[in-house]
């Protein structure tokens, strides 16, 4: 067991035995702590920034704790803004960098600081409103002992309350404290345990793993809004493929996004390869968006109920856009997806069945839609639920690659052209605009 008690002090590690470089931390954070340990305060890199730069990982940020008070810091830096609602933290902006500037914490503080949710769960629980702590006791109120360690530019040590640094050296990810207690207190350790777990390659210690699948059912007691910030992270930051594997092994994935398919374990291939693609186009440092990936998660529900709905005389687009609403309404009990995201999958939907129709100015308004790139890549993905799109999308492949003139004709012969989908394309113009035919005809 680690050696949780405070009075025996952390252990501090030399730069010869960690490796940490301070040239591989933020100028702008270094500048922060030494301008707080002139002001006799302590101040240390903590979290993430420190894992990742001793797991060899390049750190989204790095963040800084001290025991200045809030009102402290802001007294030390012109360019401090005070955020946070319940605990408050400092901000000190140097350009476009933001470093963040927390006070130590007392324990059993869970770092909801921002979202206002503790309030609102506490029913009768006292609230610890900036109850500042100790040191070690911010340390020990953290999750992961590997996120735990303290990174002192100045004498290039780490100090370390909760044996975190031997985890690290030994891929290990550990709770501090009892994890059954932990999970209880707030469940999203869970997925953070999962995140973690993918995103560094390491082995979830078996008293911190033990508990995760009989306690999973604690996250339905999570509020949807957090849960779809937490989601981001798990699905958006390169890893989601074995994200997902490992959120199906933990039992977690059914309480983010119950009943989607038959087999979690076994996906449908569409959705499988919308999260390869994903991580694909991180690692090539391209865009993405959350509206993709819910659009591929949803769609085999959406596609179900579509087809009973056009089974029912509805048009696609708009038996569509109400097997989208209503999976989006369900979904939505479970993890809040804002709005801009869930328009984007419903567009992505909907234009699915425009695809069909090529035929002159058709193709070319389709192809100038502002979800042009993102329903065609969904088209690419369906094509491995239905061979029968192959050819589909080729023509869409290659109506995008070809010069000015291949792509008049192609659009012009595919007026005549094959039979799928041109036959509703028929059906559903003559509806809006009687007789007249389309001028390229
Ligand atoms: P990432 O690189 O993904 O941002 P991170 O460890 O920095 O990982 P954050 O959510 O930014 O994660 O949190 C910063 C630090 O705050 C963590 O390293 C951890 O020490 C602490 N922390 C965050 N969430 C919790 C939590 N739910 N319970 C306890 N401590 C937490
Ligand atoms: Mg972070």
């Amino acid at each position: 067991m680690p050696n949780l008690n405070s009075t025996s002090g952390p252990r501090v590690i030399e730069r010869s035995q960690h490796g940490i470089e301070r040239r591989q931390v933020s100028p702008n954070a270094c500048k922060v702590i030494e301008r707080l340990q002139q002001g006799g305060f302590l101040a240390y890199i903590v979290g993430g920034g420190v894992r990742d730069l001793l797991l060899g990982q390049q750190p989204k940020d790095f963040d800084v704790a001290t025991d200045a008070t809030p009102e402290q810091v802001r007294g030390l830096f012109r360019n401090a803004r005070l955020i946070g609602r319940r605990f408050r933290l400092a901000h000190v902006r140097f350009g476009r960098e933001i470093i963040e500037v927390a006070t130590f914490r007392g324990e059993g503080d869970d770092g909801e600081e921002d979202s206002g949710l503790r309030e609102v769960e506490s029913g009768g629980r006292v609230l610890r409103d900036n109850v500042f702590g100790s040191e070690a006791e911010d340390a020990r109120r953290r999750d992961f002992t590997i996120n735990a360690l303290m990174y002192d530019p100045t004498s290039e040590t780490i100090r370390d309350h909760v044996d975190g640094f031997q985890d690290v050296v030994d891929r290990r990810l550990r709770l501090i404290g009892d994890p059954v207690g932990r999970y209880r207190e707030d469940p999203v350790r869970l997925l953070r345990a999962v995140r973690f777990q993918t995103k560094l390659n390491l082995a979830i210690e078996p008293e911190t793993a033990g508990p995760m699948v009989s306690m999973a059912p604690l996250l339905g007691d999570i509020p949807p809004a957090r849960l779809f910030d937490e989601i981001l992270k798990l699905f958006l930051s390169g890893h989601a493929w074995s994200t997902y594997q490992g959120l199906v092994r933990a039992a977690l994935w059914e309480q983010l996004f119950p009943k989607l398919f038959a087999d979690p374990a076994n996906p449908p291939a569409l959705v499988r390869q919308a999260m390869m693609n994903t991580d694909e186009r991180v690692a090539e440092g391209k865009p993405v968006t959350p509206g993709f990936l819910f659009a591929a998660f949803l769609w085999p529900r959406v596609r179900q109920s579509a087809e009973n709905l056009i089974a029912k005389g509805q048009p696609p687009v708009d038996a569509l856009a109400q097997a989208g609403e209503d999976a989006i309404a369900s979904q939505a009990r479970r993890v809040a997806i804002h709005r801009r995201y869930s328009v984007m999958s419903k567009e992505i939907w909907c234009m699915q069945p425009r695809f069909e129709n090529r035929r002159g100015k058709r193709a070319y308004r389709l192809m100038n839609e502002r979800r042009f790139r993102a329903a065609y890549d969904f088209l690419l993905l369906r094509v491995l639920e239905d061979p029968d799109l192959e050819e589909l999308a080729q023509w869409w492949t290659d109506f995008q690659e070809v010069n000015g003139e291949q792509r008049e004709t192609m659009a012009r012969s595919a007026m005549g052209g094959s039979g799928d989908g041109a036959g509703s394309g028929r059906k559903r113009r003559r509806r809006r605009r009687p007789r007249k035919r389309p001028a390229s005809a």
